[in-house]
């Protein structure tokens, strides 16, 4: 089903990145963004409908079986048939094409589902050939629903499609089908199908928010400009439109002074084919005196061919000599104590970030609100926590409706550009695009921070003179550890073999809970060693980043979305539990003015980064949520609030306060159970200033302690928000085999707060604490 979202986008034919209101004309320099009015000619509608027949005939029903009745009276008082495919699971019906399907962009079909139901199309070519449709999930209705499948579109030259083939699978038993119409729209509705949210649109793995110029749809702005002022974009050209004859296609520039002056660039998309990916464009506007300018984009192309770029990042710039830059670093699964700077027992060296903290803050008692990547980002970027976000898994995007951290800064007038290293933080999967002018993210493998440094680099020339916010996403301390081999030596004698069979060692963790890269592994100090090397490693790729002269006198955060456990807890080389191996977490804060190399004992919250970057930028006014991380620690408040997590899937909860850790499990562990039984309902407790590792339970000791930081974190989770923040989940096969490689393979969501926890749960553990 179409989201609700991208029809409002299409009635409102402009959008922006949710943050137009201009800003006040003494300000800081902020960005001023260009709004487009879209004026399309295109050509209208055109459909071709598919009715049920009165018999199967030469279709084929290839999984399931199929019967056909009347279908209900229509409102023009015909009657048509239905087609019920009628089977457990999967049902499949081929459709003999008798029309040329090539030029249609999408398929709507009326179908009947008492269930829930995931329905696709596939186009089949004579020579075997297929297309197919993204994945459309459906709830069940006892109402014919209309379902729309935007396929992807052809390559030029293609043989026309001889089936249409039908499939649904899920828990109904049958789904009925009333209609297949195929439909060809204007062009610009290209942008339905391929809007991550937002009017965000990717090219290659970056979005960035957009808008489509076609050979009939052109762009129009009205800006005021002064003296000195540029105009800056970017444009792409979409994979789907990277055809042979957008060579003979020109983008067309025009800036109107409105009779003061007239001038008009040309940018030939050739080029864009020959290096596809976004470019960034800049021309300056001396030719005209300050006063009202209008600009307009358009295509010359060929009639009559799918073709269209994108336009985004329209903006007007008064460059300044020193815009302020904000820095925001997360070192994924990167452990608190894995800091030159922490003064820990663990032997790593990290001097990029060590000297950062030497400028600026390092809080040595950071938590963070969950143990795994996408909800821990969405709980940093929203400062909402994951109980009321609702996103727990790493494959549900929070919802357009969440305001973030670029939004505030995007709205606060600044650029606001995001690297993440990792596909499923990407916007597609985490929804965190939203307030951001450009974000990328990897292909299936992981980027190293070396590449994903060089891509966020490569970006700092195209924000020269304006304020910048910069959210930048390292992945390499997260399992497969595979380090450089420069760094890798430090850790490990390049002559020994750690998965040498005639090693002998005792302790090895079962084979069941190590990831793939560590099966018949000998030597259980390895992996512990490529963890520190790839700190090394990601501390070292960061040494060029904050040399660069943007950075110089930048605001800059760097924390971990959680940390790692390395053995402790029977967790082999993941983050599976709240232990503080896993979400305790570095954090360190520098900027201009800061009382270089100060360390803040007091315990600090991560989710409270966002606000203390904003107020740290001087947009103390900015719409965010969150406590000032400094003016907590000074007024001592920070010490006195309990700080909750709660772990990804929902399988248990934490509360860490004056010193004491109590974790209380929910739900059965993906991870842990197989060897330690982390059992339903089972509560745990550490005193942290005396065990910060955890080592000791003391809940039996300490049995009314314990029931009390229980039933505060009971209350506390019974007391979760709905927030409708967190969108459907993904069922992209793919996505969901590349996080079963990294080690998630639960995916679970609950409703609400009484679904973490019964309060009045009457089993054994729960009890015994009452
Ligand atoms: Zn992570
Ligand atoms: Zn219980």
């Amino acid at each position: 089903m179409m989201p609700a979202r991208r029809i409002v986008l299409a009635l409102a034919g402009a959008f922006t990145c949710g943050c137009s209101e201009p800003p006040p004309p003494s300000s800081p320099p902020t960005v001023r963004r260009l709004t487009f009015e879209s004026s399309s000619t295109d050509e209208v509608r055109q459909a071709q409908r598919i009715e049920m027949p009165a018999e199967l005939g030469d279709w084929t029903v290839s999984s399931g079986k199929a019967r056909i009745a009347e279908d209900e009276e229509r409102a023009d008082g015909t009657v048509g048939f239905q087609v019920a495919l009628i089977g457990e699971g999967s049902k499949e019906l081929l459709i003999p094409l008798e029309f040329d399907a090539r030029p249609f962009h999408s398929a709507t079909l009326t179908v009947t589902t008492p269930s829930t139901e995931r329905m696709w199309l596939h186009l089949v070519r004579a020579d075997g050939s297929v297309r197919t449709s993204p994945i459309a999930s459906m709830e069940g209705s006892p109402a014919p629903q209309l379902v729309r499948f935007y396929m992807p579109r052809r390559r030029s030259g293609s043989e026309p499609f001889e089936e249409l083939v039908i499939v649904a699978e899920g828990v109904s038993r049958y789904v009925i089908l009333h209609s297949v119409e195929f439909s060809r729209e204007p062009l610009t509705n290209w942008t339905f199908a391929n809007d991550e949210g937002g009017g965000r649109m990717r090219v290659n793995n970056g979005a960035r928010t957009a808008q489509l110029v076609g050979p009939s749809s052109t762009l129009r702005s009205r800006i005021e400009i002064g003296p000195g002022d540029e105009l800056a974009f970017s444009l792409g050209i979409p994979e789907v439109f990277r055809n042979p004859k957008i060579g003979f296609a020109t983008l067309r520039l025009v800036a109107d002074g409105q009779g003061t002056a007239r001038k008009e660039w040309s940018y030939p998309l050739e080029k864009l084919i020959a290096a596809p990916g976004w470019r960034s464009e800049r021309v300056t506007l001396d030719d005209f005196p300050p006063g009202q300018l209008d600009i307009e984009f358009s295509l010359e192309a060929p009639q009559g061919v799918d073709l269209a770029c994108l336009i985004a990042e329209g903006r007007i710039v008064a460059r300044h000599a020193n815009p302020p830059t904000v820095l925001l670093i997360t070192s994924d699964t990167h452990r608190g104590d894995h800091l030159g700077a922490a003064r820990s027992a663990v032997q790593v060296t990290t001097p990029v970030l060590d000297g950062l903290a030497a400028r600026g803050l390092l809080f040595e008692d950071c938590f963070t609100s969950t143990n795994i990547t996408n909800p821990s980002h969405v709980a940093l970027m929203t400062a909402v926590h994951p109980r009321d976000t609702g996103v727990l898994t790493n494959n549900v995007p929070v919802a357009e409706a969440a305001p973030t951290l670029a939004e505030a800064f995007c709205g606060a007038g600044y650029r606001t550009f995001a690297v993440v290293s990792t596909r499923h933080l990407g916007d597609p999967t985490s929804g965190l695009g939203q307030g951001f002018d450009r974000m990328s993210w990897p292909g299936p493998s992981e980027c190293d921070a070396t590449q994903s440094i060089e891509k966020l680099a490569s970006w700092l020339p195209d924000a020269r003179g304006e304020p910048l916010f910069l959210w930048l996403h390292l992945f390499d301390a997260h399992i497969p550890y595979e380090p450089p081999s420069e760094f890798a030596e430090r850790y490990y004698p390049p002559d020994r073999d750690p998965f040498d069979p005639s090693l002998a060692e005792p302790t090895m963790p079962p084979a069941r809970v190590l990831h793939e890269s560590l099966l018949g592994l000998k030597d259980p100090a390895y992996p512990a060693a490529m963890y520190r090397a790839e700190v090394s490693a990601l501390d070292d790729a960061l040494g060029d980043l904050l040399a660069a002269a943007r950075l110089s006198d930048a605001i800059i955060g760097f924390t971990a979305d959680h940390g790692e456990s390395l053995g402790q807890h029977g967790i082999f080389f993941s983050h599976g539990d709240l232990y503080p191996d896993s979400i305790h977490v570095p954090l360190i804060l520098a900027y201009p003015r800061a009382a270089g190399g100060t360390r803040m004992a007091s315990p600090a919250s991560q989710t409270d980064l966002g606000r203390t970057l904003l107020d740290l930028a001087g947009e103390e006014q900015a719409d965010f949520p969150g406590r000032n991380l400094l003016s907590a620690a000074e007024t001592g408040t920070a010490a006195r609030v309990p700080r909750f997590a709660l772990a990804g899937n929902a399988t248990s909860a934490s509360l860490t306060h004056n010193g004491w850790h109590l974790i209380l499990h929910l739900r059965p562990h993906f991870e842990a159970p197989r060897l330690k039984g982390a059992e339903w309902h089972r509560v745990e407790l550490y005193h942290l200033t005396e065990d910060p590792g955890s080592t000791v339970d003391l809940a039996e000791l300490h049995h009314e302690l314990a029931r009390d930081l229980r039933a505060r974190l009971v209350r506390w989770l019974i007391s979760a928000r709905d927030l409708g923040w967190a969108h459907e989940a993904s069922a992209d096969p793919k996505l969901l085999a590349e996080l079963a490689r990294l080690g998630y393979t639960d995916q679970h969501t609950p409703e609400n707060g009484s679904e973490l926890i019964d309060a009045d749960c009457v089993c054994e553990r729960c009890a015994a604490f009452r």
